[in-house]
């Protein structure tokens, strides 16, 4: 793999973290960093749209605010306040996870992505989700719309063209699993921890509402110059 020219990487985020300032969408989820409600909201992000997720978010924690009301519930009562979200997996891992972190973890969320990874139902991307919109850690969280946006920018080409799962735009969807697009996305992330939510924050946005599964819309896109799809096109459809 071609490593990304490091100036290449600081006009990509510069100008990304500018336009996510400016453009990015105020949900409920980037106004905390409380990791049980950035943990519930990654959960109820998977293959599930925004603006349904939006709907049911503070229902679920006006009913379990903390860990601990949670951990105390049936799973009866958890399953009815997800009623409507579907894909109940989710949910039943969740209050799991919630019982474990209780009873081993002494009512707190790990922020070490490696830990992350023991709970219940947290895969890498939910791992690298928490540690850095939680807790601010430098560390990727590569779900689909990142990994589309990795692979045109910095891998087109075979890697570039590979199909992104079924998640249009607004979804988590599944992590990309590609190895490369994980190394890059280690090399994007800003070292320190503010400017790594923001970065994080940003990618997806992008990914989300710009370089979507459906369209890049290049010709409109604040990293366009950093990018190797988005230079050889006014509007890339890939
Ligand atoms: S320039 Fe085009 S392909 Fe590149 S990130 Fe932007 S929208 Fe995606």
């Amino acid at each position: 793999m071609t490593r990304p020219d490091p100036k290449v990487i600081t006009v990509f985020r510069r100008r990304l973290m500018h336009w996510f300032r400016r453009q990015g969408r105020d949900l409920p989820w980037r106004r905390t960093r409380d990791p049980y409600a950035v943990l519930v909201s990654e959960i109820m992000l998977q293959q599930t749209q925004v603006t349904r997720v939006a709907e049911y978010y503070p229902r679920f924690l006006d009913t379990y605010p903390t860990v601990r009301h949670l951990a105390a519930a049936t799973p009866d009562q958890v399953r009815e306040v997800w009623q409507g979200l579907g894909y109940y997996r989710r949910a039943a891992h969740l209050h799991r996870l919630a019982q474990v972190v209780v009873t081993e973890q002494d009512g707190t969320i790990p922020r070490d992505p490696a830990e992350l990874r023991r709970l219940p139902g947290v895969g890498r991307y939910t791992a690298g989700a928490v540690a850095t919109f939680a807790y601010e850690l430098a560390t990727p969280a590569v779900d689909t719309n990142v990994a589309r946006v990795i692979r045109r920018a910095f891998l087109p080409g075979k890697a570039g063209r590979r199909k992104s799962g079924k998640a249009v735009g607004q979804q988590r969807g599944k992590p990309g699993t590609d190895s490369a697009v994980w190394e890059i996305a280690e090399r994007l992330v800003p070292r320190r921890g503010t400017p790594a939510w923001t970065f994080n924050q940003a990618i997806m946005e992008l990914g989300a509402l710009v370089c979507t599964a459906r369209v890049a819309r290049c010709g409109e896109c604040p990293v366009r110059s950093a990018c190797r799809t988005g230079r050889k096109s006014v509007i890339a459809d890939c």
